[in-house]
C-alpha cells in the first residue's frame, strides 16, 4: 500500500490558471490500493503523461466543483482512461451541480463510461472497496457547489479543502489531526467579496485542527509574488504544523 499526493498543477485563479503561469492539472493522490484523480484542471491529461501517470490507472475520479479550474480536462482524460467509453471506469464523484442537464462539466456520452457517478454533499459518505469519502462541510462559492472532502481507511486521513471564502463553521466543519490536509490557499490574506481562502485563515484552520502534515496550494499572482515557500514556512512557525508549499509536480509521501 503507497500514499502519495502529486500536484499535476499548482495554479489557482484566472489568471495563473489561464495564463498557465502555473500548471493546473489537479492532483493524482496514490491512496491504498488505489488511485485517484482530483480536480483535472486545464492540462491535465499532459501533465499525467509527463509524469509517467497512466489515466487508465485511475480508479476514482473526483471533481471538488464544476469551475473550469477544477474540471476543464476531465472529459479529454475519461476519453484516455475509458478508451473512448469502451473499457469502464468504477466511479465519478462530484456535487450534483456539475452535471446539470444542459450545462454538465461531463460529456453524456463520457458519463456511459462510467460504471457508477455518486453524487457528493455536506455528511455524505461513499464506500469504495475498504475506504469512504466522506462530504464535509459545505463552502461558500460562487457559482459552483463545493464540499471539503474526506478521503481514509482504517489507517490513513486525507483531507482536501477546496476553493471558498472562509467562515468560522469551517474550523469545527473539519476533522482533527488528519495525515495530510491540502488546503486552497489563493491568496496571502483575505480578499474581499472573492470566495477564495487566504494563508490567514489557513492559520487558524491548523492551529485548530492540527493535522500531521498541510500543503498549501492554488495560488493567484498575489500569493506568488509573496513567494509560497516563505508563506509556507511562516504558517509551520506560526502553527507548529509541517506546511509545505506545493511545485508542480510535486511528490508527497504521508
Ligand atoms: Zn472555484
Ligand atoms: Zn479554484
Amino acid at each position: 500500500m503507497s500514499y502519495s499526493l502529486t500536484f499535476l498543477g499548482t495554479g489557482g485563479g484566472r489568471v495563473v490558471v489561464f495564463r498557465q503561469l502555473r500548471h493546473s492539472g489537479g492532483m493524482w493522490l496514490s491512496f491504498d490500493r488505489f488511485n485517484i484523480l482530483i480536480d483535472p484542471g486545464p492540462g491535465a491529461l499532459i501533465r499525467m503523461f509527463e509524469r509517467g501517470l497512466d489515466p487508465r490507472d485511475v480508479d476514482i475520479f473526483i471533481l471538488s466543483h464544476r469551475h473550469l479550474d477544477h474540471t476543464a480536462d476531465i472529459n479529454a482524460v475519461l476519453e484516455s482512461a475509458t478508451e473512448s467509453t469502451k473499457k469502464k471506469k468504477d466511479i465519478l464523484i462530484c456535487p450534483k451541480d456539475a452535471l446539470k442537464d444542459c450545462d454538465s462539466v461531463v460529456l453524456p456520452y463520457l458519463q456511459k463510461g462510467l460504471k457508477s457517478i455518486e453524487f457528493i454533499h455536506e455528511g455524505k459518505t461513499i464506500k469504495y472497496k475498504n475506504i469512504s469519502i466522506n462530504g464535509l462541510i459545505k463552502h461558500i462559492h460562487k457559482g459552483a457547489d463545493t464540499y471539503g472532502l474526506e478521503i481514509k481507511n482504517d489507517s490513513k486521513s486525507f483531507v482536501y479543502v477546496p476553493c471558498g471564502r472562509f467562515f468560522e463553521g469551517m474550523l469545527d466543519g473539519y476533522p482533527k489531526g488528519a495525515d495530510l490536509m491540502v488546503f486552497n490557499t489563493t491568496f496571502t490574506r483575505p480578499v474581499p467579496n472573492v470566495d477564495h481562502l487566504s494563508a490567514s485563515d489557513v492559520r487558524k484552520m491548523l492551529l485548530k485542527l492540527k493535522p500531521k502534515k498541510a500543503i498549501i496550494t492554488h495560488f493567484s499572482v498575489q500569493m506568488l509574488k509573496a513567494s509560497p515557500q516563505k508563506v509556507a514556512e511562516n504558517l509551520s512557525k506560526e502553527t507548529n504544523v509541517e506546511v509545505i508549499a506545493s511545485k508542480d509536480g510535486l511528490k508527497v509521501e504521508f
